[in-house]
């Protein structure tokens, strides 16, 4: 009797937890959530919730992946589209890191999405 072996399929995985970066090692399931923005409508409102509300609310508990991090988050992931994600952070960040000046880059980000 032989054991026939499935054919290796050349399928490219996302699998978050196959990621060994540090925002995952510091904070797992906000990592893997965020790997889904780019597919996940209600992930994407949520990290634009979390961009719009920094400045207002104390997420110093939170075990977020910060800001602070976004760009090199998406620089250093695959996607789908490489340069829409990284033009999606980038804005995120830019919107979380202004100065609660009350200019607010929201409308900047729903056009993004809408695109
Ligand atoms: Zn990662």
């Amino acid at each position: 009797m032989t054991t026939q072996m499935e054919p290796l399929t050349a399928t490219l995985s996302l699998d978050a937890a196959w990621c060994r970066c540090a925002d995952r090692r510091r904070h797992a399931h906000h990592h893997d959530r965020l790997l889904l923005v780019e597919t996940d409508f209600d992930e994407l409102l949520e990290l634009l919730e979390l961009a719009v509300t920094w400045q207002e609310l104390d997420y110093s508990d939170a075990a977020v992946v910060p800001p602070e991090r976004w760009n090199d988050f998406a620089m250093t992931h695959v996607w789908r589209d490489q340069d829409r994600m990284e033009r999606l952070f980038g804005l995120a960040t830019d919107v979380a890191l202004r100065a609660a000046s009350g200019a607010v880059g929201g409308a900047q980000l729903l056009e993004l999405v809408a695109r």
